[in-house]
This record gives C-alpha cells, sequence and structure tokens, in this order.
C-alpha cells in the first residue's frame, strides 16, 4: 500500500483531486439520518439504481461493509458553478466528477491489488434504463454508489481528512473514498 499512498501525491494534480487525505475507518461517524437525506430523493437517484439506496443495501448492511476494513482514501473534486441556482453546472460537474473517479480508481488498481470497497460516484446514468431491480448491474466494476449511500456523514469526514467539505460561493465540491487493508 505504501506504493499507493507515496505515488498518488505526486499524481494528484495530474489527476484533478482538489483534496485528499487518509483516515483509519475506527473514526469514520455514520448517522442513518444521512440515508433519510437519500429517501427525500432531491437527487431523483432513491429507488431508481443499483448505486442507490434501497439497491445498495440497508443501512447496517452498507456501515458493516465499509467498517470490514481498515483505513479509507478521501478525495474531492471542485467545479466552478455560474451561480448558486446553476443546476446544468452541478450535474456537469458530477459527470466530470466521476470520470475523475474512474481515472482514480484506475490508479489505485496500478498499486494496489487487494480488497478494496469503492464509494466514488454520485448516481448512475450509466444506462439508458438501469437494470434495477429486475436484474444485476450491467457493468458492476464501472460504476460505484456514493459515500452517503452507505450512511458515512461527509461533513464530519472532511474534517477527519482535514479537506474542505465546501470550497466557497458559486462552486460544488463531491467526495470519493476507496476502503482498503481489509480485516
Ligand atoms: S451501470 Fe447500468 S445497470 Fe448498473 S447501476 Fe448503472 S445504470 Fe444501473
Amino acid at each position: 500500500m505504501n506504493d499507493f499512498t507515496t505515488a498518488i501525491l505526486e499524481k494528484k494534480d495530474a489527476l484533478q483531486i482538489h483534496q485528499m487525505g487518509f483516515t483509519p475507518i475506527a473514526d469514520v461517524h455514520f448517522s442513518e439520518t444521512v440515508r433519510h437525506l437519500c429517501e427525500a430523493n432531491a437527487c431523483g437517484g432513491y429507488g431508481s439504481s443499483w448505486v442507490c439506496p434501497p439497491g445498495v443495501g440497508t443501512y447496517e448492511e452498507c456501515k458493516a461493509a465499509i467498517q470490514e476494513y481498515n483505513n479509507m482514501f478521501v478525495f474531492t473534486t471542485l467545479h466552478e458553478l455560474e451561480d448558486s441556482y446553476d443546476f446544468e453546472g452541478m450535474m456537469e460537474g458530477k459527470d466530470r466528477h466521476n470520470e475523475i473517479c474512474l481515472d482514480v480508481i484506475k490508479f489505485f488498481r496500478e498499486h494496489y491489488d487487494g480488497n478494496a470497497l469503492i464509494l466514488a460516484a454520485e448516481r448512475c446514468t450509466k444506462c439508458a434504463k438501469c437494470t434495477y431491480p429486475d436484474a444485476p448491474c450491467r457493468f458492476p466494476d464501472e460504476t460505484y454508489p456514493s459515500i452517503e449511500s452507505y450512511g458515512v456523514e461527509v461533513n464530519r469526514l472532511a474534517k477527519t481528512v482535514g479537506v474542505n467539505y465546501i470550497n466557497g460561493a458559486n462552486t460544488v465540491t463531491y467526495f470519493g473514498c476507496i476502503c482498503f487493508d481489509k480485516k
């Protein structure tokens, strides 16, 4: 794993990571309230794909899945908006975030071949019509649930790893993480 922790420092800017850090999973805080926010369905993802609740599993199952690991790598991407109502800009940022996540994951895989749980993308729009809930995901190795869908309190996680939860007016910040070092 030293390979990755060292290599990512040099590759951070090339991968377009805004900020990043590491934390023991024991210091990650969970809350079922985060899942209730998913149920409010502000993003429109709830109940529509395998990478959003309830398709990702119950709150307890998701929390337990993260706690099977010892450590977490957290990274953010930052995107400019025209103004705070720029919904189109937010969606473009989300798509760009998902592309950056795939590059980060590819880089991680080049340096670490152990088990890992990746929570990196936001609401999956890969297929014109998701197979959920009738058939398995078509691309399980190419799409990942969001951190929030696993019940992680991302604002507290940001503090723990020393990255900004938000980055000022007319910007949007998205998070990704990789859990590694399975117990
Ligand atoms: S890759 Fe396709 S089948 Fe899998 S979650 Fe995304 S939209 Fe659904």
